[in-house]
């Protein structure tokens, strides 16, 4: 064993990089790795980070990784440990979408994503809590008990247990930020992937639209829903996103038909000359001034990299909250049509018909949250309101994607915040609409569809983590994490480690 692996303690510092190299190196050995990271969640149940988790499946794929790392047949990650969120169907431990409906469901198959990742060596540690259906900002929406809880309890943002981790993939970031996982997948339709990685200190990315499969993604809003990684750094974030990645038409026919990337072969590139866009609306009142003098120093690192600092504008900003919240419930409303108790899921025990059946097994299934969304949509959808609200919201979507064109006319990528705050505190927001209007800056890239990326720039109020949102033009991942990685090569911030992990 070399140095830097010869205490257990520092195995969970190791990023995804760092412990692909110990464990082809034969440094480290994925059971070992494995155990440590088991023991690890096992200790900080508190957090409320893990939804299931069985040691028998992780150590049975760590030995099987350690196998093909000893005859040669290794992957590129073989032996990784990472976790998933529990929006991702897996053949091997249960699958809640953070939702009763779901709280038994066994999938017979895996989702494409997780299918990739294991075929590149990755070992699972288990299943991450999410708002319910992946609906929410703060993982305040899980109807799922976390490991080790006895009822359903917040998950805890490792920086400061009494404030939200963010969401939906709010699980993800305190597991990574907290060391329980070097790494974890994570879904982001309206931001779920950049909001959470931001309030927790890491480095997350929302590839294009269409990058990596929905098949197997428990579906919220199909012409929104995408997956990515969320890790410490953008070199790992490269490495599981080249995994995750590529066409899978047979399956999800939105699927990009583009060859697979290796996104980690630009890293290094310089910045020089590369023209960050600024959209003053980014920046305007409704930013924390925390927040704000976070970005305008890593704005200030960029230049010092070469890169140029060019004054956009993103014009309809404000309408991608109402445009988002009629246009993703309308969806949520056709997904979730399928849970009627018939085909999976809950079935209400005691009905008198048919009727009777789905709406006790929808009223007992869904939470509030989805209820509520459920109404909006199935209204936004309704004869007599579709072209008021609806078709009106499509027309304002094209519009927002081409404010992008215009705004990449003249840069080549877009800087600005992730939130305007830093987390909040646990149970802060009571009314649902102060967690949809803090959506606002990662709203309008996920509407256009565009690759988005948050990354660690800073602490704001109560010494909370602050993320700077990286947006690129279609297909342009490789240059986000450049300029990503360029930035964490110059400043530390993403190797920052909560107090007591
Ligand atoms: N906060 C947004 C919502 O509640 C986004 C969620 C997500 O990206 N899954 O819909």
């Amino acid at each position: 064993m070399t140095t830097p692996l010869s205490s257990s303690s520092a195995l969970h510092d190791l990023g995804v990089h760092d412990l692909a190299h110990a464990l082809a190196a034969k440094h480290v050995s994925a059971v070992e790795l494995a155990q440590h990271f088991l023991d690890r969640a096992a200790a900080h149940t508190d957090l409320g980070a893990f939804v299931a988790v069985d040691a028998d499946t992780t150590l049975a794929q760590a030995r099987a990784a350690d196998n093909r790392i000893a005859n040669g047949t290794a992957g590129a990650l073989e032996g990784v440990p990472i976790a998933h969120k529990d929006i991702f169907v897996t053949k091997d431990f249960v699958t809640t979408a953070g939702s009763r409906m779901l709280q038994t469901y066994q999938s017979p198959f895996d989702a494409t994503v997780v299918a990739k990742l294991a075929q590149a060596g990755v070992v699972t540690l288990g299943k991450l809590n999410c708002d319910e259906f992946a609906m929410g900002s703060a993982n305040e929406n899980s109807a799922i008990c976390a490991v080790g809880h006895t009822q359903v309890a917040p998950v805890r943002n490792p920086w400061n247990r009494e404030r939200i981790p963010g969401g939906s993939s709010g699980g993800s970031a305190t597991a990574v930020a907290a060391r329980l996982a070097p790494a974890a997948t994570g879904t982001d339709t309206g931001g779920s992937i950049r909001q959470p990685a931001s309030f927790c200190g890491l480095t997350g990315i929302k590839p294009t639209y269409g990058r990596a499969s929905r098949y197997g993604m428990v579906a919220f809003a199909s012409s929104l829903d995408q997956a990515g990684p969320m890790a410490r750094s953008a070199q790992d974030c490269a490495l599981l996103l080249s995994a995750m990645c590529g066409p899978d038409l047979d399956r999800d026919s939105t699927s990009l038909d583009v060859s697979v990337e290796d996104f980690s072969l630009k890293l290094n590139d310089s910045i020089e000359g590369l023209r960050i866009g600024i959209p003053k609306e980014f920046f305007g009142d409704g930013l924390a001034a925390d927040v704000r003098s976070a970005i305008d120093a890593a704005l200030k690192e960029y230049e010092k990299l070469g890169a140029k600092l060019v004054p956009i504008s993103l014009p309809r900003t404000e309408l991608s909250i109402p445009v988002y919240y009629i246009i993703a419930p309308a969806e949520a409303s056709s997904n979730l049509s399928r849970f009627d108790g018939v085909k999976f899921g809950h079935r209400a025990k005691n009905y008198t018909d048919l009727a009777d059946m789905y709406q006790k097994t929808r009223a007992e299934g869904f939470g509030d949250e989805v209820k509520r969304r459920i109404m909006i949509g199935t209204y936004v959808l309704s004869h007599g309101y579709y072209d008021a609200y609806y078709l009106q919201a499509q027309k304002i979507r094209r519009m927002i994607a081409d404010d992008f064109q215009n705004a990449f006319k003249n840069c080549d990528l877009i800087a600005g915040p992730v939130a305007p705050t830093v987390a909040w505190k646990i149970g802060a927001h009571k009314d649902p609409l102060a967690d949809y209007l803090a959506d606002i800056f990662t709203l309008p890239g996920s509407l256009a569809g565009l690759p988005g990326m948050s990354v660690p720039v800073g602490f704001g109020e109560g010494g909370m983590p602050v993320g700077m949102q990286l947006l690129g033009n279609y297909l342009q991942e490789s240059r986000l994490l450049n300029a990503a990685h360029r930035f964490q090569q110059a400043t530390d911030w993403h190797a920052r480690t909560p107090k007591g992990f």
